[in-house]
């Protein structure tokens, strides 16, 4: 046996765990080995039904039977609840204002509760807990694997729990794994991080780690190794994005140096003062420009920071550029947005701003190309063919191109293309770049600008191969959101408040609480179901003056069309949404929101969410419905009132809830154990700083082999999803 060996040639498997291992993307001993816990639980931490006591935080493992709605006695307030029953007794759950949770547990499914135990009468209830479906109970006091000789549990023991799939348990992956790490194979695996390395940081090497990782001693061990992994994941990613850098900059780039005076004039234009954060993103691009290098710049601002008067001014600088050894005609800029809608937006835009310089200004989109100006009326843009519009664009006379991602097919030839300015693409790495340069000799120069708020260790770890520039600053007069914290006991005032908001005409968007189940389809319908209850709720008996309608993912494009444009229309007065939706449709007239269930978003994205109703003249209200008055998080949601932005709102959360409340996780492609690292500054920047130092000692990576293996497998997948 070794690493490459099947699972199936070295465990008996049946079929349903060979169908699980597959789903789970193990194959080979080597993947099992690297599948890693997600946490490790101790067995006393897990109470036994018939020893709760009142006043408990306790988790329970049980089966769930009898789960309906209800109302609470006397307040009318909607509850779900459900009996949960292990091989002790059984107890009542509560859970109050979230009576969809009854729908989730209809099919009576095994479920982890963590929550305190109350007391009504001479009967315990859990209320309000956390509840988790869980495949299995967890591995129980009589197992005896943890089970000391003389009986008792042991204290110390931790017992790993791995991501499970249906018909595959922890308990399967500790035991086979446990066999694996008994065997010699360890002894063929080599460490791909450098000696030095791990010594410099304290770090486990592969083999210790990989034993600490699956059966740690004591939980220290289970840190370290889970450290080790964590760095080595982020230098990795870190080799991969500072090598690509550092070829990027090996080519040649268009050297610009832009008139002070003549990009004041331009300035000026805008009619209002740029922020100094503007001002200083500008200098920084400029001073890119004159470098001689090509510029990897990533622009991060909230939405409504201004990063168009930032990517207008440094492209003004580029178009006032001749080509080189060459007096007439203009260097070249492409602008990628990430919707046909922005194309056309930001194509509208720019006309104004460029009008008086006289360049032709082009768009291509699956719907039709223009450009501006026309030949018969010069004021206005005109409708081209594509051929056309390519024709132009590959002599060099259109100066600046928008489109979306049609702006990187292989029909579009520019002649001079020096910027590349690229909206909210996360997807838009290091490859898309690749595909651009290679059509032109020299490389452009490469702006980034993202409103997506995430920490600083993730930006450093994805976009590590582009320096980082943040708009910080809100343009002055900008009005502010009015956000209040509702707890339970306050909604009826909050409604009141919105009542009042409503009878003046305005609109308003619910937005329901996400609902995390394992299964995404599940997590859809439930979604769904969590907003028509909700909308029902409120025309039965909160706004049953008011029309109200709902959007989610499980409705038809066509028809999430159709009550957005009754919404625009003010047909109706209330759209109960879920968070998913992404209401793209700009109507200004909805200036508040209320947010339900606010305990389950992270900040970041509550900020995002609440930045819809931004749009309009009329005063934005923000309700942050909270399930609960618990301090810790009233205290949390309480940044929301009082952070500069999202980016600092998502440093917040990386700090108080971990790297699992970041939304979007999934599509940055980093394990849950290299999340880890980005809760720690001091780590990503030691993997950044070492994968630095070793490229700039041996770039091709020659000393490394095992290395640059891996680095070549991240290179190839490297865009950002
Ligand atoms: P985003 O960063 O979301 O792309 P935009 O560039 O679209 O933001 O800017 C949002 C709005 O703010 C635009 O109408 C823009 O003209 C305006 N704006 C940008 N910068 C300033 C500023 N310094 N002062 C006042 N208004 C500004
Ligand atoms: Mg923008």
């Amino acid at each position: 046996m070794d690493l490459e060996t099947r699972l199936e040639k070295a465990f008996r498997l049946t079929p349903t765990q060979k169908k699980a291992l597959t789903r789970l993307g193990i194959g080979t001993v080597h993947d099992l080995l690297f599948h890693f816990p997600s946490r490790y639980g101790s067995p006393l931490a897990i109470k036994r039904i018939a020893d709760l006591t009142e006043g408990d935080e306790a988790i329970v493992y049980g089966k769930v039977t009898n789960a309906k709605t209800s109302k609470a006695y006397r307040m009318k307030i909607p509850l779900a609840e459900a009996t949960v029953k292990d091989d002790t007794g059984k107890i009542k759950a509560v859970w109050f204002r979230q009576a969809y949770i009854a729908k989730m547990l209809a099919d009576e499914p095994l479920v982890k509760l963590k929550g305190r135990v109350a007391r009504r009468g001479s009967s315990l209830y859990l209320a309000n807990p956390e509840v988790e479906k869980t495949k299995t109970l967890p591995i129980d006091f009589a197992d005896s694997l943890f089970v000391r000789e003389n009986g008792e549990p042991d204290e110390d023991f931790l017992y790993p729990i791995y991501p499970e799939s249906r018909g595959i348990t922890s308990r399967w992956f500790y035991h086979h794994i446990h066999d694996l790490l008994t065997t010699d194979i360890l002894d063929h695996i080599e460490d791909p991080i450098p000696s030095e390395i791990l010594e410099r940081y304290h770090l486990p090497g592969l083999k210790t780690a990989l034993v600490f990782i699956h059966s740690p001693k004591k939980e220290s061990d289970a840190e370290a190794a889970r450290k080790r992994f964590a760095f080595q994941e982020v230098f990795f990613i870190q080799l991969s994005r500072i090598g690509a850098r550092k070829r990027y900059e090996q080519e040649r780039s268009f050297i610009v140096n832009a008139d002070k005076n003549d990009i004041a004039d331009f300035i000026k234009r805008f009619g209002f003062e740029l922020t100094d954060a503007q001002k200083n993103a500008i200098d920084r691009i400029l001073d890119d420009f004159r470098s001689g290098k090509p510029m990897l710049r990533l622009l991060e601002g909230d939405v409504g920071s201004g990063k168009t008067a930032v990517a207008a001014t440094t492209a003004y600088a580029i178009i006032k550029t001749p080509p080189q050894e060459q007096d007439f005609g203009t260097l070249q800029v492409a602008y990628m947005a990430p919707t046909e809608i922005l194309a056309k937006q930001h194509f509208a835009s720019f006309i104004e701003y460029f009008a008086h310089t006289g360049i032709n200004i082009g768009l291509i989109t699956g719907s039709g190309c223009y450009k501006y100006p026309s030949k018969v009326d010069a004021g206005k843009p005109t409708n081209i063919s594509r051929t056309q519009l390519l024709k132009w664009v590959a002599n060099g006379e259109i100066a600046i191109l928008f489109g979306t991602h049609a702006l990187i097919q292989k029909s579009v030839t520019f002649k001079h293309l020096a910027y590349v300015i690229v909206d909210e693409q996360h997807r838009f790495g290091t490859k898309q770049r690749m595909q651009l340069t290679k059509k032109d000799v020299i490389a452009p120069h490469f702006l980034s600008m993202t409103a997506t708020p995430i920490p600083r260790t993730l930006a450093l770890t994805i976009f590590g191969d582009l320096d980082l520039t943040l708009l910080d600053e809100m343009p002055r007069g900008r009005k502010q959101i009015i956000t209040e914290i509702v707890p339970p006991a306050k909604r009826d005032g909050a409604y009141e408040a919105v009542r009042n908001e409503l009878a003046d005409g305005r609109q308003l968007y619910v937005i329901c609480p996400r609902i995390d189940e394992p299964d995404p389809h599940k997590e859809s319908a439930l979604n769904a179901k969590s907003v028509k209850a909700e909308a029902k709720r409120l025309k039965k008996d909160v706004f049953k003056e008011y029309e109200i309608d709902i959007l989610h993912g499980k409705m038809t494009p066509k028809e999430q069309q159709a009550v957005m444009s009754d919404f625009s229309d003010k047909k109706i007065n209330i759209l109960v949404a879920t968070s998913v939706i992404e209401v793209g449709v700009n109507i200004p007239n909805a200036t508040i929101i209320v947010i339900e269930g606010a305990e389950r978003f992270g900040l970041a994205q509550l900020h995002q969410l609440r930045g819809r109703v931004l749009r309009s003249e009329h005063q934005a209200y923000c309700y942050i419905f909270s399930g609960s008055d618990n301090e810790k998080s009233m205290k949390r949601l309480a940044a929301l009132a009082s952070a500069k932005n999202g980016f600092e709102l998502s440093e917040i959360d990386l700090t108080l809830r971990g790297a699992g409340s970041l939304s979007g996780k999934k599509q940055w492609g980093i394990s849950d154990i290299g999340m880890e690292a980005i809760r720690n500054i001091k780590m990503v920047e030691a993997a950044r700083a070492e994968a630095e130092q070793m490229l700039n000692e041996d770039p091709a990576l020659t000393k490394h082999s095992s290395l640059k293996a891996r680095i070549t497998t991240i290179d190839k997948n490297a865009h950002f999803e």
